[in-house]
């Protein structure tokens, strides 16, 4: 399974700035690689900051025409680059899997799910609308309209190569903004391709700029501290999500930061055990654990601990770890060799803190970035793998006795993105999620993100929301007009 199984028009290895692909200035190349396999898939271009300047030099040049341009004119674009996507729904799929690996139900999946994001925002922004206010006194009548913000730079991670891409890009021109797109080094292709439909789509020269680049730092120092560029949107780590939010301060940006989890997974006594055990395990397992959502800690009660243990290491040890490509694969490698050195690191100081080690537990034979699916027991709140997000295939399991120990320990992070919860009780519905300090709450449900509802987290999590009408109001202004002398 290669690139060259790809359709060639798909498959760029260029930048894309002001309608043209193009090599960086220096002849530096990014090589990108398949995680499943280390083969080389091949190199794009490592640009810097002259071509991150020509980037918002287009992208602010085309905001001119592009605010201009009718959001029902715009809407009919978007919604032929989301056709375009579902078309190629194989191709994309399959670039994302050979440097993604995640398997190719998955990413059948995230495209699928990017997709809805473009056809989504293709009809919201439509409905950008304003307000009239009853006034103090008659002689003034007061409005407000909504404007498009202007240049927004958009930096995304590898984790979803196509959904965090369109879920920015998708509101940002639906609102009549334009883009300067860095995607992850690690898994260009899949923006690049993205690019290519964009362009097929007829979506003008100078509306979405790519900058491929791993000189992520410098390349973000340009993004922030141009004046020009009025928003950020970024999905990534918290620590880096900290940094640009620091360096947007001279310029005052508006910011959407789609920042780290720690999700707690809580099931309590008297939830049905299948479904809490079937939601664990597609909660943590999918995308290789790979996702700021994954539960990444395991909350039980006493009274049902023992009994979902046993459920969990059964079905954890259904999964089969492989190649993506293989039919029969359900759980990848993870991204890079820091990854797994990272989450083989936790496994083991947890395991001399005193976890019980129930499956998994080790590097998997299937290659380099193949880890084994795993379970630990007996992991307290104050264990290095409860505090962190593990980004990988590792379910650390917590007992707890109540509601009020669930609720403080789930809590006690201070990360705020998803949580969950499993209960068949009304009444603890309502209370454990008014009481949880999360920007989302499945209850009795794993699966939280799609286009129509308000994705985002509180507290270090990140501030502001992708998808749902929010998702576009976060790329528009109000401005309030005042009209006197009437
Ligand atoms: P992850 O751990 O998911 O790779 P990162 O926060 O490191 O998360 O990366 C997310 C995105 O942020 C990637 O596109 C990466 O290149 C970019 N990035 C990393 N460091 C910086 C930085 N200092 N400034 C701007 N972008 C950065």
């Amino acid at each position: 399974m290669g690139i060259s199984k790809v359709k060639q028009r798909l498959v760029k290895q260029a930048g894309y700035i002001n309608g043209q692909w193009c090599q960086a200035n220096s002849a530096n190349t990014i090589t990108v690689y398949n995680p499943a396999t280390g083969d080389e898939l091949g190199q794009v271009p490592d640009m810097g900051p002259e071509e991150t300047q020509a980037a918002i030099d287009a992208a602010h040049t085309a905001l001119a025409s592009w605010r201009e341009v009718t959001p029902k004119e715009r809407a009919r674009l978007l919604r032929r680059w989301f056709e375009l996507v579902l078309e190629h729904q194989e191709d994309l799929a399959h670039l994302m899997t050979l440097e993604q690996g995640k398997p190719l139900f998955e990413t059948r999946g995230e495209v699928l799910y990017g997709a809805s994001y473009i056809e989504w925002y293709a009809e919201e922004g439509k409905r950008a609308y304003g307000k009239t206010f009853a006034t103090p006194s008659n002689d003034k009548r007061a409005l407000s309209m909504s404007q498009p913000i202007g240049v927004v730079a958009a930096i995304t991670p590898w984790n979803f190569p196509n959904a965090m891409i369109t879920r920015k890009v998708a509101p940002a021109l639906a609102a009549g903004c334009t883009v300067v797109l860095k995607p992850s080094e690690e898994t260009p292709y899949s923006a690049l391709a993205l690019m290519a439909l964009a362009e097929q789509a007829g979506i003008p020269a100078g509306v979405i700029n790519m900058i491929t680049s791993r000189q992520a730092a410098v390349v973000g120092k340009v993004l922030t501290d141009d004046s020009r560029v009025r928003k950020l949107s970024f999905t990534g780590s918290t620590r880096v999500g900290k940094l640009l939010y620091s360096q947007s301060a001279d310029t005052v940006k508006k910011l959407s930061l789609e920042l780290g989890g720690n999700a707690p997974f809580i099931v309590f006594d008297d939830a049905d055990l299948d479904a809490a055990v079937a939601g664990a395990v597609i909660s943590k397992f999918r995308n290789a654990g790979q996702t700021c959502v994954c539960a990444n800690r395991i909350l039980v009660q006493d009274g049902i601990y023992d009994a979902f243990v046993s459920r969990f290491k059964d079905a954890v040890e259904q999964l089969v770890v492989g190649n993506g490509f293989d039919d029969a694969t359900t759980l990848g490698p993870v991204i890079n060799q820091a990854a797994i050195d990272k989450i083989a690191g936790l496994v083991d100081t947890a395991q001399s803190q005193g976890a019980k080690l129930i499956t998994g537990g080790h590097r998997h034979h299937a290659g380099a970035l193949f880890f084994a699916p795993t379970i630990l027991a007996n992991v307290t709140q104050d264990m290095e793998i409860a505090q962190q997000e593990i980004f990988g295939p590792v379910a650390p399991v917590i007992r707890f006795s109540d509601d009020a120990e669930a609720i403080a320990m789930a809590n006690d992070t201070p990360y705020g993105l998803a949580a969950y919860f499993y209960t068949e009780k009304h009444s603890r519905i309502w209370k454990v999620a008014e009481a949880l300090e999360f920007g989302m709450v499945g209850i009795n449900e794993c699966i939280l993100s799609n286009e129509i509802a308000p994705f985002g987290g509180v507290k270090e999590s990140g501030q502001g929301r992708e998808g749902s009408s929010l998702g576009l109001d976060d790329y528009m202004e109000t401005k309030y007009l005042c009209m006197g002398g009437i």
